[in-house]
């Protein structure tokens, strides 16, 4: 039988969804999910890796929950066609997580950037909750426990991915062929490998406080790329503007299509052109805002009509989740007890291994 394609990826409950999910992500996962070409979709609340650096704000976790389950349907995301499912529900990750971790070495970890960069924004500086710091091992347990064979994800979780990859072969190294070795799917316009937040910085974060969320209103939309930071040194409309590092322009570059001008502002026929006036000088950041804000809103408002329609019955999407996660524990409970076979600590299966020691002992 030819392999099966299976999609996973996640997201963690510490807040809704932002427009960097949403590029790096979850518009590609929707497509995925429509496209026909995977056998199965898996998508998952990772409430309890959010708790391993918000131990002590459970109740932050437990309320993202259901925003980020609205954004996902909001999107798109169709339990129809994905099972939607929330981590901490999946007692059978937390096993293989703890096989995994004699597979991986303390300075493994430690060479982790993305684990680096997380610790430092942090600030836990040498207070690193363990369960943080060895929070790929369980990750690749979300990934392996599903067989998944893609995992469409944004930039900053490549090395997640090669994390996973290299326990998978030492398993099936060690244990024989067992798990299947996973493929990240980053996205293919450079601007949404990791979307800057409002403020410049790096990443849209939702621990950084510079998002742009899905369910913004439209007022909210609008006040935040009117305050958005652009080139520092385009003080004049008449000065020459620069477009690396201009966040207005990174936004454009993720989201304007050429019919955008048609639309909104037909002076120009492309963002070539556009850029290229800006760089020459004489056209100011509140027009180019106004057409971002324009492009945005005409992107979000779907997304927030379908929110609000799904807002209205908060039960029914409780009863989805419970479903999804009945659907995802038979899966991993499948995946574990051939991980359990493999590592040879199915004494009780094992009517072979039994009569062995029986046949031993009465020898002796
Ligand atoms: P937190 O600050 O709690 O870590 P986050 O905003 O980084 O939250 P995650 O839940 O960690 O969000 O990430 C979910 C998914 O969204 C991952 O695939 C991640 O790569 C992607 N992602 C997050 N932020 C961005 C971004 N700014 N640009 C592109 N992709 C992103
Ligand atoms: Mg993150």
């Amino acid at each position: 039988m030819a392999k099966e394609k299976i999609i996973l990826t996640g997201d963690r409950p510490t807040g809704r969804l932002h427009i960097g999910h949403y590029v790096g992500s979850l518009r590609r996962r929707v497509e995925l999910q429509n496209s026909g070409l995977y056998d199965k979709t898996f998508i998952f609340i990772a409430d309890a890796q959010a708790l391993t650096d918000n131990m002590d704000n459970p109740e932050k976790v437990r309320q993202n929950v259901i925003e980020v389950a609205l954004d996902y349907l909001a999107c798109g995301l169709d339990p129809t066609k994905s099972t939607i499912f929330i981590q901490s529900q999946i007692p059978e990750l937390c096993e293989l997580s703890f096989y995994y971790m004699d597979l991986v070495t303390v300075s493994r970890l430690q060479r982790n950037p993305t684990v680096k960069t997380e610790i430092q924004m942090r600030n836990f500086e040498t207070s690193i909750p363990v369960g943080f710091f060895t929070y790929p091992i369980s990750q690749a347990a979300d990934i392996t426990a599903f067989k998944a064979t893609t995992v469409p994800v944004g930039e900053d979780q490549e090395p997640m991915i090669e994390q996973a990859r290299e326990i998978v072969r030492r398993f099936n190294h060690i244990y024989g062929e067992t798990l299947v070795e996973p493929e990240i799917l980053l996205p293919d316009n450079a601007a949404c490998l990791r979307l800057p937040g409002t403020d410049g910085k790096a990443k849209m974060s939702k621990s950084l406080g510079n998002c742009i969320y899905l369910s913004d209103s439209a007022d909210e939309v609008t006040k935040k790329i009117k305050s958005m930071y652009t080139d520092p040194n385009h003080i004049r409309v008449e000065d020459p503007g620069q477009i690396e590092g201009n966040t207005v322009f990174t936004y454009l570059d993720a989201f304007c299509r050429p019919e955008h001008f048609e639309r909104y502002w037909n002076d120009y026929a492309n963002l070539a052109e556009l850029k290229a006036h800006y760089q020459r000088g004489g056209l100011g950041d509140m027009k180019v805002k106004k057409f971002l804000t324009a492009i945005m809103q005409e992107e979000l408002e779907p997304i927030r009509t379908r929110r609000k329609e799904f807002e209205q019955d908060i039960p029914a999407i409780y009863d989805m989740l419970k479903k999804g996660c009945e659907v995802a524990r038979e899966q991993a409970a499948q995946t574990l007890d051939e991980v359990r076979r493999a590592m040879k600590i199915n004494y009780f299966d094992d009517a072979e291994l039994i009569a062995e020691q029986a046949r031993k002992f009465k020898a002796e």
